[in-house]
């Protein structure tokens, strides 16, 4: 018998005395038929993968039918076998794991397609139906990045070493198998960091040669202590892995200084009883640091995990770390659901079991569409990273490229809904239509039957369909302005020359223009690509037109015009989209500043207020979508001061108003209105008006504010 195959079923036989061998060994010669003359990018045999594979999950007891599957999970994928080959001569459970497996990998390869949507539910049911298909996958990720360094191209183990840390790491994790994770951060971190890891490992080896015994010597210290006190302990020390240390010290900014810092000592015990026992002893005989003590008995992670953590000062006066737990908590702890799988032998496996309920989560997290972002959040599934998955208001999944808008959400579920958009509530509130989506948003449309696309929405909209949707609407909206604006024109200029104009003249002399029909005239006189003067001569060939009268008239508008510029700037209000004459006033709920998005109100009496497009109050208008108007600062609307309202909170101590004042007017802001609504012993809270130019100018004043130690929190006032 083969080496390899030998080792794998001493090791299956040794946790399970009665397993079907002879499967085994068919499903090894299985595929070593099929992958035949494939080679590995280490030159070895292929079929030595899926026996490595094998035996990585053989090492956390797993099961036979687990074992058989890590060693057929690239058959189907890589060899001309088929699911049914797997299922005649292995049976149903084994064929549909093994499919588990192939559809993952292949969701692997796809990941740059836009299925993602769908792929990433079928990933979500491949894991949910059986866990065992993740361990496999996990185990081949073990055992690829393991000979990652056979792999020639550096693009390419970049590539795998990334994914191992954003994917593969994280499920592991997820699952509570803290070996393999352990083990994938490792290796990527290896790929990836290669200089940093190389001085970890220097910097371990000096430390455990000049640090000598002292390991051994903490261990036998505990064990001593224990003992004289009745307590049956496995005591231990392990060092800590390269990435945990090199996280670690950019996290907290810490070196490592001796031995005892890298060394996690395990003490394990026989029951939770001993646990506490035990943590007592060791606080009792060894001073404990302030704050490092944690209970994860009492309070599990959320993956499963259970151990009390502590940090004294040992025997020696170094600081040591000590986790104590019971046996079966330490193996839950690095084996994680697979510790559970072999607890659980022989049962039917389902995703009801208490230690399952992560499984539920993930399936609700993603069912129910505020929190999938937390889920997002939890596995870092960067797969996805370039596209946004939203919902409907029915829970209608939508995939969106990353910077995503409403405007896109909206033409990505109907042309219709697009083209009458006129908001967005997300998550319930209402937001600019420029805003960026985020995964997991709900988002509902608010639409208007009188809205048409607006021409700026081409600016910030992503997707190709918005995109080309706005494009054609403004083009049709344009064609009909010309029409409109070409035909004022002629009558006009008919009018001043003192004639008629009928349009039946005009059809007349369309052939001799060269125009199809009259609205194509229109519009070529509305455009300027077409002169009037040539049309008036087309229907009164004879006449002259007063083209000195019309020379003059320019002339005039011209000195008008110049004469405008260079008086006084006029103090309108800088807003486009609101027709001359109307009142306009800004809410004093949101003081919209320049630069941020704006939503016009028309009240009763046609004075428009204006909000900031995320303001509360917008909701009152929510079922009058005729009241919205859309419309935006003019670029240079700089000629005016505007007042932002701020909420501060600062110490309640001498010089500390005198600081507000000092920043806001050294960042160019003026103070225009102070009231202190909260005052305690130790800080005030108060409303200031600061005068600004724009939301640009007023978060610079802000982030001058936040660097001040005397001021604790800087937030723009939004009444709720
Ligand atoms: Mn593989």
């Amino acid at each position: 018998m083969e080496e390899g195959l030998s080792r794998l079923i001493e090791t299956l036989k040794k946790h399970h005395p009665d397993a079907d061998t002879a499967l085994v060994e068919k499903a090894h010669a299985f595929a070593k038929k099929h992958h035949g003359t494939q080679l590995r990018a280490s030159g070895d045999p292929y079929y030595h993968h899926p026996i490595a594979v094998a035996q990585i999950l053989a090492d956390f007891k797993l099961d036979t039918s687990t074992i058989i599957t890590a060693i057929l999970h690239d058959t189907v994928e890589d060899t001309d076998v088929t699911f049914e080959d797997i299922e005649r001569e292995f049976g149903k459970e084994i064929s549909k794991l093994v499919d588990g497996v192939t559809k993952l990998t292949k969701l692997e390869l796809q990941s740059e397609d836009t299925k993602q949507a769908e792929n990433f539910r079928k990933l979500l049911i491949a894991i949910s139906e059986d866990l065992r298909v993740l361990l496999v996958k996990l185990a081949d990720r073990i055992h690829n990045m393991r000979t990652l360094h056979f792999i020639a191209k550096p693009e390419k183990r970049a590539r795998i070493a990334h994914e191992t840390m954003e994917i593969f790491a994280p499920l592991a994790e997820r699952i509570g198998v803290q070996k393999m994770k352990d083990e994938l951060q490792d290796l990527a971190f290896r790929e990836l960091h290669g200089e940093e890891y190389k001085s970890i490992i220097n910097r371990l080896e000096y430390l455990r040669s000049s640090g000598g015994k002292v390991v051994d010597k903490i261990v036998a210290d505990l064990k001593e202590t224990l003992i004289k006190a009745g307590i049956k302990a496995y005591v231990s020390g392990r060092e800590k892995t390269p990435y945990s240390i090199w996280r670690k010290m950019g996290m907290k900014n810490v070196s490592f200084e001796q031995l005892t810092d890298i060394i996690a000592f395990r003490t394990i015990v026989d029951n939770i009883e001993d646990c506490y026992k035990t943590l007592g002893i060791i606080h009792a005989t060894y001073h404990n640091v302030p704050g490092s003590f944690k209970d994860f008995i009492s309070l599990p992670k959320e993956n499963g995990y259970r151990s009390i953590h502590t940090v004294v000062m040992g025997p020696d006066h170094q600081r040591i770390e000590i986790q104590i737990r019971s046996k079966e908590m330490h193996d839950i702890a690095e084996f994680g659901v697979a510790a559970h799988w072999a607890y659980k032998q022989g049962q039917q496996f389902n995703t009801d079991g208490k230690q399952y309920r992560w499984v539920r989560e993930l399936m609700t997290i993603i069912e129910q569409a505020p929190s999938a972002e937390e889920f997002f959040e939890h596995t870092k599934m960067e797969m996805y990273h370039d596209q946004v998955f939203c919902f409907t208001p029915k829970g209608r999944l939508i995939a969106l490229p990353r910077g995503a808008t409403p405007v896109d959400f909206a033409f990505a579920v109907h042309s219709e809904v697009g083209r009458t958009c006129v908001g967005a509530k997300v998550n319930g509130r209402i937001i600019p239509l420029r805003t960026q989506l985020n995964n997991g948003d709900q988002v509902e449309i608010i639409r208007s039957k009188s809205q048409k696309p607006s021409p700026t929405w081409e600016k910030f909209v992503v997707t190709g369909k918005a995109r080309s949707e706005i494009r054609r609407y403004v083009r049709v909206e344009q064609k009909s302005e010309y029409i409109q604006l070409g035909k004022n024109i002629l009558v006009k200029l008919f009018k001043e020359e003192g004639l008629e104009m009928h349009e039946k003249d005009l059809v007349q002399v369309l052939p001799l223009l060269e125009k199809q029909d009259i609205e194509e005239l229109y519009a070529a006189v509305g455009e300027g690509l077409m002169s009037k003067a040539e049309v008036l001569k087309a229907v009164y060939p004879d006449r002259e037109v007063a083209t000195k009268r019309k020379k003059l008239s320019i002339l005039n508008r011209l000195k008008r015009h110049k004469e405008e510029e260079s008086g006084e700037k006029k103090l309108s209000i800088p807003i486009r989209g609101i027709a001359p004459g109307m009142a306009v006033h800004f809410a004093g709920c949101c003081h919209p500043l320049p630069g941020e998005s704006i939503v016009g109100i028309v009240n009763t009496g046609k004075a428009i207020t204006i909000h900031t497009a995320d303001c509360h109050e917008l909701e009152r208008y929510v079922d009058e979508p005729e009241r919205w108007i859309d419309v935006a600062w003019e670029d240079d609307s700089n000629s005016a001061v505007f007042v932002g309202r701020l909420k501060l909170s600062l110490a309640h101590e001498t010089g500390s108003l005198g600081t507000l004042a000092n920043t806001v007017a050294k960042a160019g802001g003026n103070i225009n209105n102070l009231r202190i609504v909260y005052r305690s012993t130790e800080f005030y809270e108060m409303l200031v008006d600061v005068e600004v130019k724009d939301v640009k100018h007023l978060a610079n004043v802000m982030a001058s504010l936040r660097a001040k130690s005397a001021i604790y929190s800087v937030e723009r006032y939004v009444k709720t």
